[in-house]
């Protein structure tokens, strides 16, 4: 087990999986008879994708990318780089967008510009966590499941230097 001293618990489990199902009421209800695509941004988002997909009881499809901001430690450089892009084709879809968290907003509206000049006929944003304080470019969430202080957080699919993903709640990392 990972030592918990440093980690204090912002939203449990049990929060998180009713946050899940609410936000999949809400994109059941615009997207069942879509056939949408669901992307999700490498890694952060691959726990919540898993755990959303599975209230979606409807025709969808799933695809992931990966992408980096260059700059060091933890400030985003505000340029971002494709890293492992999508094997679906985009253009003409229903495009969902699963995120983690937005913090300055940079990753996720890189991604929606990239999603735009590909041609889809729809893309929108599902993110569940948001630090709005933290944004530096505006971003529109179609699907929030929380807001969040400016803390730094872990757990649910969130890492620090790659550890602690595997938590089932969302922690802050005391320093
Ligand atoms: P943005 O481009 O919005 O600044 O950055 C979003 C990305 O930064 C997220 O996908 C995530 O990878 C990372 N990030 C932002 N805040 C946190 C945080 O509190 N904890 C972790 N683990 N990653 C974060
Ligand atoms: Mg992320």
């Amino acid at each position: 087990m990972v030592s918990q001293d440093r980690l204090h618990r912002l939203l449990s489990r049990v929060e998180i999986d009713s946050a899940v199902k609410r936000l999949a009421s809400e994109i059941a209800s615009d997207y069942h008879d879509k056939n949408p695509l669901l992307i999700g941004i490498l890694k952060g988002s691959f726990v919540f994708l898993a755990d959303l997909v599975r209230q979606l009881d409807f025709p969808l499809e799933i695809d992931f990318i990966r992408l980096s901001s260059y700059g060091s430690g933890q400030q985003t450089s505000g340029k971002v780089k494709v890293v492992q892009g999508l094997r679906s084709v985009v253009r003409g879809r229903h495009v969902l967008v699963v995120e983690d968290i937005v913090d300055t907003g940079i990753t996720v509206a890189f991604l929606m510009d990239y999603l735009k000049k590909k041609k889809t006929v729809s893309s929108r944003l599902c993110a569940l966590t948001d630090k709005p304080s933290r944004r530096r470019v505006p971003v529109t969430i179609d699907y929030l499941g929380f807001n969040v202080p400016d803390k730094f957080l872990v757990g649910y699919g969130l890492d620090y230097d790659e550890k602690y993903r595997n938590l089932p709640d969302i922690c802050i990392l005391e320093e």
